[in-house]
């Protein structure tokens, strides 16, 4: 199959579909690579380590469209991307599609079969192609914090760590999945005395079972969590109810119980935060003040970490994209149901029933 890649155009946006690994085991398996010039650059891969991995560089994004069977990718394609699409192309990539009926409708009217990473699934009830970017913004979180907790920030001017004869920061973690396991582990790791509030008992006992004293579980009751921020330097915000808005957990009126200068991160602003003074903001212009708490809520973190970001999200889509170029995607997804569960477009059908519930088109 001949498996294109351009290069992302997002703003903001410096990860690639197809790491010089991947393009490597896809050749190997026989397959064509088109690669656009430049497409690693952002990510620290040089048209060179695609060219020694056997893939071939081509110069525009309408090369790429017009041969490919499949295109990889990272981001939803953005407008001018969608109009390059046609009838039985193969597009991998996250799509994000519930809250984007434009997007949407131009992928139907398209005619491409279009798999979302965002929705594939695994045996344990997992999100495979997600989680690599929620280890990057959990073991994120507690470095930009710790960033914005410096005086020069507006922050309080604590140190994570300490020193001897100084306690070190109270980091308080809300969600102990995916974000906040990684989160508390760096925070912990930094030296910081870490809390990590869950409501799900299952996995309160998982992480006390693997953690043991690393950082301590605490119940999630309202009552918990007010007081655990108001003793907080740092908050972490890390829930996630899957399909739905993130439920605000800290009001407007709990930050006048929090110590002046502390941080917090929300990294659940991409499902809308869980401060209910979050508002999503970009990685040039990170962090405000609300109140003399300093919130830093960019939504797409992994941005910033783009070549870790690259190679661990390479890693996750590598197998399923030697899959859908070794067998076509029909055998592909025949053969594995949590592929399957990707599909969100076909031949002018939605297929995914979540987005068109949330989007009121029929699947
Ligand atoms: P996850 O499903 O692995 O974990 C969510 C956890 O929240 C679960 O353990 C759940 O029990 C817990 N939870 C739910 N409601 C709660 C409540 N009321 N109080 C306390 N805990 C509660 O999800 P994840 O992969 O860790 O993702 C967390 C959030 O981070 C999501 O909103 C995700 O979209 C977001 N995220 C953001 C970025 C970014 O760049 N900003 C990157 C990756 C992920």
């Amino acid at each position: 199959m001949k498996i294109g890649c351009p290069t992302e155009i997002k703003p903001q946006e410096f990860r690639v579909g197809i790491t010089p690994n991947a393009a490597h085991e896809a050749v190997r398996h026989g397959h064509e690579v088109l690669i656009q010039t430049g497409a690693g650059r952002g990510a620290g891969f040089e048209d060179a380590d695609y060219i020694a991995a056997g893939a071939r560089m081509v110069d525009t994004a309408e090369e790429i469209f017009a041969e490919a069977e499949m295109i990889v990718k990272v981001k939803e394609p953005q407008a001018g991307e969608r109009k390059m699409l046609r009838e039985g192309q193969l597009l991998f990539t996250y799509l994000h599609l519930a809250p984007d009926p434009v997007q949407t409708r131009e992928l139907l009217a398209s005619g491409a079969t279009c798999i979302a990473y965002e929705t594939v699934t695994d045996d344990r009830g997992g999100l495979p192609l997600l989680a690599p970017m929620s280890e990057v913004a959990g073991k994120l979180a507690p470095q930009v914090g710790a960033w914005t907790l410096q005086k020069a920030n507006g922050g309080r001017g604590v140190l994570m760590g300490g020193v001897p004869g100084v306690s070190p920061a109270r980091v308080v973690v809300i969600g102990g999945g995916v974000v906040g396991t990684h989160a508390a582990r760096v925070a912990a790791g930094m030296g910081a005395s870490v809390s990590v509030l869950d409501r799900s008992l299952g996995r309160m006992r998982y992480l006390d079972d693997v953690f043991g004293n690393v950082f301590n579980t605490v119940y999630a009751s309202a009552a918990t969590t007010a007081e655990l921020v108001a003793q907080a330097d740092m908050v972490i915000g890390a829930v996630l109810i899957p399909g739905a808005a993130a439920p605000k957990l800290v009001s407007r009126e709990q930050l006048s119980t929090m110590k002046p200068g502390a941080a917090i991160v929300d990294v659940a602003i991409d499902q809308g935060g869980c401060f209910e003074t979050s508002r999503a903001t970009t990685h040039q212009d990170p962090i405000y003040d609300v109140d003399g708490i300093m919130h830093y809520c960019v939504a797409n973190m992994p941005g910033a970490v783009a070549r870790t970001s690259t190679i661990a999200l390479g890693n996750a889509t590598m197998p399923f994209m030697l899959a859908l170029a070794d067998k076509g995607w029909r055998q592909a997804c025949a053969d594995d149901p949590h592929l399957l569960n990707g599909l969100n477009v076909h031949a002018g059908k939605l297929t995914y029933y979540a987005v068109g519930r949330a989007l009121g088109m029929d699947v």
